[in-house]
């Protein structure tokens, strides 16, 4: 099947029309048609080969939404006319440790990326949600409350999961001191959510602007970050921080934050390694650590928890042609809080 799409070809090209051809669904596929597609960073990253690991044509866009066209003769979980989503990842081994506990970003053979990662079926690299359709194996589909706008469930289905993840993994709940780096896409979702578990949210951000949308989006308090009194303030009182910046920063500020034993998850990933001042972490017993997107089983749990509590993202629904002047405007942080693509001005 021939799909429309928007790619690019070198780091250094914009975004432009890229036509090419999807597998027609295999046993246990799902054809989508493709409704809404979320703007990650990564998308940009990896457009620009910020990673250095990106395989041209590059067809981004990992938070897709759609509507079921065909299915394979032995799909038992979708049915054709039903709204679902796919996030970050279209495949994985199935039997390692990691695959088997759920964990299928952890993958110890590697996971298949939604786009950039090896197709094993077709051939070549895959081809993301910046595109007209997408055929998945059902179980890495997900199903989609229904209460909720579809085009604002997009982020969910990466910005989501991937502050939902820590957040449940360490534990953030009542009671608890949170601190949130960056007001983007990451960001804005993982005030939410740590709000809705019942944490003190505290944002911290570049841009004093976006103080006041913070507190409608669930921050109790805001603190910017380029004030040293104001971050000195808060030394040694934070349970557990989780930083989305994507860009070159310094962390140590961050950790100087945390109460002893307590712990800075990054999830935001600058392309250059981050200089850490280690006796943060040993005067005070402090933990660093990452976090990857989340797996299946935690992302259609994510997806019910956002349904239950009316969670969706702020975003900004814009043609795909804008897709590149919407790269130059995330990475000024002018970006309320994620951009959707919507598809229908790819279908004209
Ligand atoms: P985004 O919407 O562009 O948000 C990033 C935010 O970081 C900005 O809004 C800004 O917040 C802050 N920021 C930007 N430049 C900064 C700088 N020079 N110094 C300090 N703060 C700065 O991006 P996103 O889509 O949320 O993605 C964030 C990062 O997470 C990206 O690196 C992305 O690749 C990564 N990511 C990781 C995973 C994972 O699994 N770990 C998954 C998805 C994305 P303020 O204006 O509030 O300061
Ligand atoms: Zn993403
Ligand atoms: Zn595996």
């Amino acid at each position: 099947m021939q799909v429309k799409a928007y790619g690019t070809n070198s780091a250094a090209e914009p975004l432009s029309p890229f036509n090419f051809d999807r597998r027609d669904p295999l046993e246990h596929d799902v054809e989508i048609d493709i409704l809404y597609c979320g703007v990650c960073h990564s998308d940009l990253h990896t457009a620009r080969n910020e990673w250095q690991n990106t395989l041209y044509p590059c067809v981004p866009g990992h938070e897709i939404v759609g509507k079921v066209t065909r299915v394979g003769k032995s799909v038992s979980k979708f049915k054709v006319g039903q709204n679902v989503g796919v996030g970050c990842l279209v495949g994985s081994c199935r039997t390692c440790e990691s695959c088997r506990a759920g964990l299928e970003q952890y993958c110890q053979v590697g996971f298949i990326g939604t786009y950039n990662g090896e197709d094993k079926l077709s051939g070549g690299h895959t081809f993301g949600g910046y595109s007209t359709a997408i055929v998945v194996h059902e179980d890495f589909v997900l199903r989609l409350p229904e209460n909720l706008d579809l085009a604002a469930t997009a982020p969910l289905l990466c910005a989501g999961i991937t502050t939902y993840s820590p957040l449940r993994h360490w534990k953030v709940g009542k009671g608890q001191r949170v601190g949130i780096v960056g007001l983007g896409g990451l960001g804005h979702m993982g005030v939410k959510l740590a709000h809705a578990m019942g944490a003190h949210v505290v944002l911290f951000t570049t841009s004093a602007n976006k103080a006041a949308d913070a507190k409608k989006l669930g921050a109790d308090e805001v603190v910017v970050s380029k004030n040293a009194a104001a971050m000195e303030k808060e030394a040694g009182k934070y349970d557990f921080i989780l930083d989305t910046v994507s860009a070159q920063h310094d962390i140590n500020i961050y950790l100087n934050l945390l109460k002893r034993d307590a712990t800075l998850v990054q999830v935001g990933a600058p392309e250059q390694p981050l200089p850490l001042a280690v006796f943060s972490l040993i005067f005070a017993r402090r933990n660093f650590a990452g976090s990857l997107i989340g797996g299946l089983p935690e992302t259609q749990e994510m997806l019910d928890f956002c349904g239950k509590h009316s969670i969706t993202s702020d975003i900004e629904l814009i043609p795909i042609q804008k897709i590149n002047e919407a790269y130059e405007r995330m990475l000024k942080s002018d970006v309320k809080y994620r951009f959707v693509i919507d598809m229908a001005s790819l279908k004209k």
